[in-house]
């Protein structure tokens, strides 16, 4: 029986290792035993908990409990508690998702550990490294043995870059989870939209998490700015990332906190489950982010993105005109949601770049588990 273990942390590592999980656990029972280790990262139980729930995960085996949120010492912290658990088994490999601290912290402790390292998500680049997630994302690369890149982008980075690790190229695994989760969306979470009470018609769906945005006050400034502009003429539905929600009390400009906190056409949300999420890309005319996944969730229904970076690791979208960058500029960020709103990119327009939603079932049979 080959061991594996799993190791996840933050919200969008849930939802990926689920489309993996899903398959070990129905074609590979008797064969791989596969055992989770959550880092802690993510522990509001809006991040967290309710993904385990919703997406049917095993109970990690292992759960660490980290004293910091600040980024070093926790990588510190998460670098000991799991080199610890990879020297009280034996594993197999070790699963490693997307970009997060998490995602580092497993591989440089597999690395250490010598256990062989499979990180999925592999080779995307937005070339900025002085983010967070493509420090990550590379390091991650040269440190593992077997790399699963999503697109042809993402094996060509690699391939430049000279990575050592074998290449399996599959599909994309997030596009395995809306394909498998969107029609039981459309099912169990109707009560819950007409519970919203967002009226029939367009309306923008916005998510904003990342450091870029939520450190900077100005730059924040500016996105609430525009998302105020935009509700003059359209309804914006805003899950709130708790980083975000406290961030927003950073902004200094206080009439702006209250016009943004008092606005009958921005409905502030706490964070939606992963279901609840697909249901409002699905509803959704256009969708303003910052979110590596949403941006890629937004493609595969069909939605066209205004993303709130100078760069992003998913080029193909926006090569495809479907995706724009518009930074956290108001100027940018309004008129780019507007020419979306008024012409909505044909069909024809969303190439079918991310696979075919067995991406997981061609990971795992090209490991040879
Ligand atoms: N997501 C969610 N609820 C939310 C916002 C996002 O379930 O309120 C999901 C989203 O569908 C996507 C994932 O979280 O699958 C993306 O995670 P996040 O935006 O936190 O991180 P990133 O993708 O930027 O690394």
């Amino acid at each position: 029986m080959k061991k594996l273990l799993t190791i996840v942390g933050a919200r969008p590592q849930f939802i990926k290792a689920s489309a993996v999980s899903r398959v070990l656990a129905s074609e590979y029972g008797g064969r791989v035993e596969e055992l989770v280790l959550h880092t802690g990262q993510h522990h509001d139980a809006s991040l967290s908990a309710v993904f385990f729930e919703e997406l049917g995960l095993a109970e990690p085996r292992f759960r660490l409990t980290l004293s910091s949120d600040a980024p070093v010492p926790r990588m510190g912290e998460m670098l000991c508690g799991i080199e610890q658990v990879l020297g009280s088994y034996r594993f197999d490999a070790v699963l490693v998702y997307g970009d997060t601290d998490s995602t580092l912290a497993g591989a440089l402790a597999a690395a250490k550990s010598r256990v062989p390292l499979i990180h999925v998500e592999a080779g995307l680049r937005s070339y900025d490294r002085t983010q967070p997630e493509e420090q990550n994302r590379v390091v991650v690369d040269h440190l593992s043995q077997v790399l699963n890149c999503p697109t042809e982008e993402s094996v060509r980075n690699l391939q430049r870059e000279g990575v050592g690790g074998r290449i399996i190229r599959t599909g994309d695994i997030m596009l395995d989870n809306a394909l498998h989760f969107l029609p039981i969306a459309r099912q169990r979470k109707e009560e819950w939209w007409r519970a919203l009470g967002i009226k029939d018609g367009p309306f923008v769906l916005a998510t904003v998490h990342r450091a870029c945005n939520t450190d900077s006050p100005d730059r924040l400034a500016d996105i609430m700015r525009s998302l105020l502009t935009l509700s003059e003429t359209v309804p914006v539905v805003l899950p709130l990332h708790p980083r975000t929600r406290k961030a927003i009390e950073n902004v200094t400009e206080n009439s702006l906190q209250h016009r943004f906190a008092h606005c009958s056409a921005i409905r502030l949300l706490p964070p939606v489950s992963y279901l609840e999420l697909l249901l409002l890309l699905d509803r959704c005319s256009v969708v303003v982010t910052d979110s590596g996944g949403v941006q890629k969730e937004a493609y595969f229904l069909r939605r066209p993105s205004v993303v709130l970076r100078d760069a992003t690791e998913w080029v193909d979208n926006v090569r495809q005109g479907v995706s724009s960058l518009a930074d956290a500029v108001p100027g940018v960020i309004v008129s780019q949601v507007r020419r979306f709103l008024d012409h909505a990119p044909s069909e024809g327009s969303y190439q079918p770049l991310y696979g075919n939603g067995h991406a997981a079932e061609e990971l795992l049979s090209a490991l040879d588990l």
